[in-house]
């Protein structure tokens, strides 16, 4: 069994069908798991990239959680964000806790793929040089271009990029701020205090931008849209930035996963674009692959991953 991808999804599925007795194999072609997951470094301190936070509705889910709490690798973060601009949007009254990982939330997947067979920095090519079942637990832009048979499955998903852009200060100059919605902007969707968000109270903001400017834009403007918005009085010095092609699917599906000519598509691409979604999805081709009616109670080991 090979899964290729190690973010949540391919980890999830992986770690179900590992705990189910199944010998399994994780290819990922960057040089660590975590797919959007991922951050960056800026002046030795680790910050957010990819997703900004994650919510917790299934009770599986939620017990990974739980472990992840135990470990001192989460913490409940926030419910509502503020809302910069016009338009009315779901934060608000009922808003679901907003979960954040202070050591970053790719270190959610160096976790999950403890006690796995997980090669990193190798960006697999040809399904057809592999032996056995493949998972491809990716965006299905990705799989397509690896899998061509997934085009017709890739073409009808619409991903949109985001560029997230992470902007050290010299102090907080900022008034009280955990993260914000921004509407109506042509540069930016989301702000969040990553200070606020790792609990180590760090002058650091990571803004995400709209589809559009991703495309067009350099991490200076970002940089200056968010001194604009905040009325900020001194600039960042430290920026990085990351590029998303494929960010987030803009059309939720109502499947948790796809199955093309014997290969299994998993991902966030299924389900609501959400780091639970994906771990969702990977559990299900698991447990479709194993054939367990019950995904969450794995049969050889202890902890549900
Ligand atoms: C900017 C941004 C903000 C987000 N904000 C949130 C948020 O606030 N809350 C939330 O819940 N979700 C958020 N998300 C979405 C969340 O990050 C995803 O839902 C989740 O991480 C998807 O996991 P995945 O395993 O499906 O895909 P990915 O994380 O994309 O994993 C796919 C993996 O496959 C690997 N891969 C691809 N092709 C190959 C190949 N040929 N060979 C080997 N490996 C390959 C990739 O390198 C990658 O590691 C956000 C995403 C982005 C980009």
């Amino acid at each position: 069994m090979v899964v290729i991808g190690a973010g949540v999804a391919g980890l999830a599925c992986a770690g179900a069908l590992h705990d189910a007795g199944v010998p399994v194999r994780v290819l990922e072609r960057s040089a660590a798991p975590g797919g959007r997951l991922g951050g960056d470094v800026l002046d030795g301190r680790p910050v957010d990239l990819g997703a900004a936070y994650f919510t917790v509705s299934d009770p599986g889910f939620e017990a990974v959680v739980s472990r992840w709490q135990d470990a001192g690798l989460v913490h409940p973060w926030v419910g509502d964000f503020q809302v910069y601009g016009e338009s009315p949007h779901p934060a608000g009254a009922g808003a679901p806790v907003r979960w954040a990982a202070s050591g970053g939330l790719a270190s959610l997947a160096v976790e999950l793929a403890e006690g796995l067979d997980v090669t990193c920095g190798v960006a697999v090519k040809d399904l057809t040089v592999l032996d056995g079942t493949v998972v491809l637990a990716m965006p299905a832009p990705q799989a397509a271009s690896v899998f061509p048979a997934a085009a017709d499955l890739a073409a009808a998903q619409d991903w949109q990029p985001s560029l997230a852009v992470a902007l050290r200060y010299r102090r907080r100059c900022w008034k009280p701020l955990t993260g914000a919605f921004v509407n109506d902007h042509p540069v930016l969707t989301t702000l969040c205090d990553d200070g606020s968000r790792r609990g180590d109270g760090a002058p650091v903001l990571v803004a995400h931008t709209t589809p559009r400017f991703a495309i067009e834009s350099a991490a200076a403007d970002v940089e200056a849209a968010v001194r604009e918005l905040l009325d900020l009085p001194e600039a960042a010095v430290t920026v990085a930035a990351r590029r998303w092609p494929a960010a987030r699917p803009t059309q939720p599906s109502d499947s948790t996963f796809a199955q093309v000519e014997g290969v299994y598509l998993a991902g966030d691409g299924f389900g609501r674009p959400r780091v639970e979604a994906a771990w969702l999805s990977g559990r299900a081709v698991a447990a479709a692959i194993v054939g367990n009616q019950n995904p969450k109670t794995p049969r050889t080991a202890s902890r549900a991953r």
